[in-house]
């Protein structure tokens, strides 16, 4: 159980990942100063958790079952969260979804909607009366730079992050009334499952319904380009708990936060024209231009990142 002075943190999706080194990290914070309620959909899969965490496991850290999707599940681990208190909740279970969307059934997209964008607001709903009753919390949601900045070929997982970027800027005016925070934290690509989970589902992806242009773009043209992209700009999961840390524990904490400077210039590009054209143009340009030479372009970029662009970001280090 919590301490009088340590704050509640509920952080959904740590089986694996980024929701699992945000739980170890704060679980393992030197002063103590969280009680860490990691909770995941299947405690079966609670072993790598419970290795990383080591003693910090039954003092500042404890599990509980919960399933984003699942109306049912939410209430009963809020239920079960001592006098429902949760200071902070850290929204950061979510799912991929990748390939064309002609071979993409409206099954599977609503089941990313339903984790990412439904899943984040279930437990807003259920979380949120309790803190505006006590004038405090804060609320953290793991968006992505695919929040901000569509992205070809993963149509739908940006568009599902969108959506809760949507609602969390309209939700952020009316808990701030309350005094509850809310912050997006929006990593670029990040080595985790979540880039294996995707990988192994396009290798056993079939096209159905795609012509062989969309395929050949797709398998040739997008895939090397993205896992150059994951080479070159990728962070760790630990980078993403620092970077979370961070924002939860700074005296006004920013709305949103990028994790990876890297991204700056690409996500300056959508506010630099009101049209759209320039980073529409840019991004094909990229791919289907300079495609060869991404691996290239992705260096330069990294060596031309200067701090005044890491200032806008929120930093690991
Ligand atoms: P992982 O696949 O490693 O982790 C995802 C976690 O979400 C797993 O614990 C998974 O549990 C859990 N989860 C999925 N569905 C549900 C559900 N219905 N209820 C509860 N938990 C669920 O990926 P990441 O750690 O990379 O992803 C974490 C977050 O970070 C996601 O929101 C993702 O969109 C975001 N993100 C990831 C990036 C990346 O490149 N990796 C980049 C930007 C953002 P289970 O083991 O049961 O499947």
């Amino acid at each position: 159980m919590a301490n009088s002075g340590q704050k509640v943190v509920l952080i959904t999706g740590c089986s694996s990942g980024i929701g699992l080194r945000i739980a170890v990290t704060l679980a393992r914070d030197e002063k103590e100063r969280y009680y860490v309620i990691a909770t995941m959909r299947d405690l079966k899969k609670k072993d790598k958790l419970l290795e990383a965490a080591g003693d910090a496991y039954g003092k500042t850290l404890t599990l509980l079952p919960l399933d984003v999707c699942s109306d049912e599940s939410v209430r009963q681990c809020i239920n079960n969260v001592k006098d429902r208190h949760i200071d902070i909740l850290i929204n950061n279970a979510g799912v991929g979804l990748l390939g064309p969307v002609e071979s993409i059934s409206i099954e599977d997209m609503k089941q990313v909607f339903e984790t990412n964008f439904f899943g984040v607001v279930r437990m807003i709903k259920e979380v949120m009366p309790d803190m505006k009753k006590r004038r405090s919390g804060h609320i953290v949601v793991m968006s992505s730079v695919m929040g901000l900045q569509g992205v070809v070929f993963n149509d739908v997982y940006t568009a599902s992050k969108f959506a809760m970027e949507g609602f969390c800027e309209s939700m952020a005016v009316q808990l701030l009334k309350f005094n509850i925070r809310l912050s997006m934290i929006e990593p670029g690509p990040v080595h985790t499952e979540f880039e294996t989970k995707m990988m192994e589902n396009v290798a056993k992806m079939e096209y159905p319904g795609v012509d062989a242009d969309t395929v050949r773009y797709f398998k040739d043209v997008y895939l090397p380009s993205s896992i150059d992209i994951f080479e070159a700009m990728g962070q760790t999961p630990d980078d993403i708990a620092k970077c979370t840390k961070k924002v939860i524990e700074s005296n006004s904490p920013r709305f949103r936060n990028l994790t990876n400077s890297l991204y700056t210039p690409i996500v300056a590009l959508k506010y630099a024209d009101e049209t759209g054209g320039l980073s529409v143009n840019t991004f094909y340009n990229l791919l289907f231009n300079f495609g060869p030479l991404m691996h290239i372009t992705m260096s330069i970029l990294k060596c031309l990142t200067c701090s005044c662009l890491r200032r806008r970001t929120v930093s690991p280090n």
